[in-house]
């Protein structure tokens, strides 16, 4: 089949994206008006030029150090340009074909520099995307990130407590990321035990990107999580890929993402077909698709043509999604509705 063929295919079909964040799906159009208009240090001669800074180009080193110096905190300095953002991330994603997204940000990142308070950063994400998803006709629900080299117990409590105020504007989970190596996983134990305890937001750790299949379950038994972000390294352990197995602990798996951040040497050679062969419950996610400069179907394209996946193994992997989603489960049955009914369109064909 033409790529460009099996690419519409993929366009079509109803996703569900688990794995991405607000902060990596910012328009380049939109970074340059910013920038322009708050004078900010960055090459604003076109968006070209700004993607030479702001997106991975093939010539750059593949390391996650390379790949977090794409990141800015300082494109916004008012709720509306949150709106704004959070918006266009919704529309971009439901443009792809995604019916249900968790889209996660950062409090700390969208009130560092910007001067804003961390409630109405929250509510300016929350609000701003409800209203766009309602539009789009797509479910959403938000997941706050934490980045383990800004650990602040009483600062991670306060966004956490405010995020259970605002159980009803989707706030569904808690996720950590950024460093793994220079903080390990214990680092956290009395957060996540205080979140674990409160009950109502969902677990997921980056863990296992680059790093060691124990992070993975340090992840799952001392942090509490339901879902790892990557755990790719888990395809190095038969026991923990035994136990995610039978814990049904989901990998968010984002391959263009992995082989950016050099995690992976070549996509052909991903683990998750292995992992996903041994009964571990993986899904595909885009990550960060702005600054990887892809779509989540660009991820999909990965498993359809380098490893052979048919429509059939890629609605097993919405299954898994379906079942690890941060909703409650009447809302869950009606997504795997949604998901089966749109694959019985394409059935048949061949991808
Ligand atoms: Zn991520």
């Amino acid at each position: 089949m033409k790529a460009d063929e099996r690419m519409a295919i993929l366009r079509g079909l109803p996703k569900i994206e688990l794995h991405r964040h607000l902060e990596g799906s910012l328009r380049l159009g939109t970074l340059l008006e910013l920038g322009k208009r708050y004078d900010l240090d960055l090459p604003l001669d076109s968006e070209a030029s700004l993607a030479g800074l702001l997106t991975f180009n093939d010539d750059e080193p593949r390391t996650l150090a390379n790949f977090l110096t794409k990141f800015r905190s300082d494109w916004c300095r008012s709720y509306k340009d949150i709106e704004r953002v959070t918006s266009e991330a919704v529309r971009d994603a439901s443009s792809e074909g995604i019916v249900h997204l968790e889209l996660r940000f950062s409090p700390e990142h969208l009130t560092r520099t910007s001067g804003l308070q961390l409630d109405g950063a929250m509510k300016a994400v929350c609000e701003s995307g409800i209203a766009a998803a309602a539009e789009e006709d797509i479910s959403i629900c938000f997941i706050l990130t934490f980045a383990r080299e800004r650990y602040n117990y009483g600062a991670w409590t306060k966004t956490v407590d405010l995020g259970l105020r605002m159980l009803e504007m989707r706030i569904a989970g808690v996720d950590l990321a950024g460093d793994e190596f220079h903080h390990p996983n214990r680092e956290f134990e009395r957060f996540f035990q205080r979140v674990h305890d409160i009950g109502e937001l969902g677990i997921t750790i980056h863990a296992g990107e680059g790093t060691f299949p124990e992070q993975v379950e340090s992840a799952i038994d001392s942090l509490y999580a339901v879902r790892i972000g990557h755990g790719i390294e888990t395809a190095r352990d038969e026991a923990l890929m035994a136990k995610l197995g039978a814990g049904r602990v989901t990998l968010e798996i984002c391959p263009i993402s992995n082989f950016q951040t050099g995690c992976i040497d070549r996509l052909d050679q991903h683990p998750l077909p292995l992992l996903d062969r041994s009964g571990v419950p993986v899904t595909i996610n885009s990550d960060d698709p702005a600054i990887h400069r892809t779509s989540i179907n660009d991820d999909y394209d990965v498993a359809a043509a380098r490893w052979g996946y048919t429509l059939e193994d890629l609605l097993r992997l919405e299954r898994n999604a379906v079942a690890a989603a941060f909703l409650p489960e009447e809302e869950r049955a009606e997504l795997l509705l949604r998901i089966e009914s749109g694959y019985q369109e394409s059935r048949g064909q061949g991808i």
